[in-house]
C-alpha cells in the first residue's frame, strides 16, 4: 500500500512542480512491490542536493541523504555492505550530470544492481535558475542571461555509452507509465536508470511542450535490445520526445562478478579476499 510510505513532513515543492507526480509514482510502484513480497525494511534510498532531494523527507524508508553528485557512490557502498538490499537513488540533472557524472558512469560500467532516478528539469532550481548540463543551447537563466552557448548532454546517450543495462525515460504527466517502468527498473538485475523529464514551474516550465510532444516507445513496435536503435531513438526526432525503455540487457551484476572464482588461478588472491570481506 502506497500510504504506508507517507511521512508527516510538510511538502515545500512549488504547486505544480513535476516532482509531485514523481513522488506519487514512486509511492505507488513501491507500494505494489511491497504488497507483492518486497520487504519495506530492505528498501534503502539515497538523494543528492537540490529540489529533487526533498523526496527523502516524503518517503518513509531507510536512507542516506547525500551530498551534491554523490548518490552513486552511496548506492555502491550500501549494496556492497549488504547485497540483499533494494537500493534506489534520486538525483537531479545538475547534481548527477555535473559533479556526479563520473560516479554515474562507473556504477553503469560495473553493472551495480541498483536503480537511479534522474529528475531532469534542465535547470538548477534550488539555486533559482542557472543552466545545467542538460539545459538546451540558448537557455536563458541567471548565469546565462544571453543564452547558454553549450550543447546539452543527452543522458540516454551517456548511459548507453557507459554500458548501463536498463535505460529508460519517463514523464510525470504519464504517471501509470512511470509506475510500470519503475517497477521494471527495480526488478531488473543490474544498473537501471530512468531519466524523468520533470517540469519546473518556477524556472523552466515544460509541461505544455512535453504534453504535446511525448510519444511512447511501446506503441511503436520498438525493440529495446537493439542498442543502435536506442541511440537513434534517444534523439528527439520530428519534434517527438519518446518515453519508455530504450535499452535492456541481461548481464552479471557487479557483486556476481566479484564472487566469480579467479579463472586463471584457482587460489584466491589477496585482493579477492579483501573484496569478499567488504561484501
Ligand atoms: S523550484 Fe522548480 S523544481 Fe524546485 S520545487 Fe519549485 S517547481 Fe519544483
Amino acid at each position: 500500500m502506497s500510504s504506508e510510505l507517507d511521512t508527516d513532513a510538510i511538502n515545500t515543492w512549488c504547486p505544480g512542480c513535476g516532482n509531485f507526480g514523481i513522488l506519487r509514482g514512486v509511492k505507488e510502484a513501491l507500494g505494489e512491490l511491497i504488497d507483492n513480497g518486497y520487504k519495506k525494511e530492505n528498501i534503502v534510498i539515497s538523494t543528492g542536493i537540490g529540489c529533487h532531494a526533498k523526496i527523502f523527507d516524503y518517503l518513509d524508508l531507510n536512507g542516506f541523504y547525500g551530498l551534491h553528485g554523490r548518490v552513486p557512490p552511496l548506492l555502491y557502498g550500501i549494496k556492497l555492505a549488504n547485497p540483499e538490499l533494494t537500493v534506489i537513488g534520486f538525483a537531479g540533472d545538475g547534481d548527477i550530470l555535473n559533479e556526479g557524472i563520473s560516479h554515474l558512469i562507473h556504477n553503469a560500467k560495473r553493472n551495480l544492481d541498483a536503480t537511479m532516478l534522474i529528475h531532469n528539469n534542465k535547470v538548477y532550481a534550488l539555486t533559482t535558475g542557472q543552466f545545467t548540463p542538460t539545459s538546451p543551447k540558448g537557455f536563458k537563466g541567471k548565469s546565462t542571461p544571453k543564452g547558454s552557448p553549450e550543447e546539452p548532454i543527452n543522458p540516454i546517450h551517456l548511459l548507453l555509452g557507459s554500458k548501463a543495462t536498463f535505460i529508460a525515460r519517463c514523464y510525470p504527466g504519464e504517471r501509470k507509465h512511470f509506475k510500470k517502468t519503475l517497477k521494471q527498473a527495480i526488478n531488473h538485475k543490474g544498473f537501471s536508470v530512468i531519466e524523468i523529464l520533470q517540469p519546473c514551474v518556477a524556472f523552466y516550465n515544460t509541461w505544455k511542450h512535453y504534453s504535446e510532444h511525448i510519444t511512447k516507445l511501446e506503441q511503436q513496435n520498438y525493440d529495446p535490445t537493439d542498442k543502435k536503435l536506442a541511440w537513434k531513438k534517444a534523439d528527439y526526432e520530428n519534434d517527438q520526445i519518446p518515453i519508455g525503455i530504450f535499452y535492456q540487457e541481461k548481464k552479471p551484476t557487479y557483486t556476481e562478478n566479484l564472487n566469480q572464482p579467479n579463472k586463471t588461478n584457482n587460489k584466491k588472491t589477496k585482493v579477492d579476499k579483501t573484496l569478499q570481506k567488504m561484501i
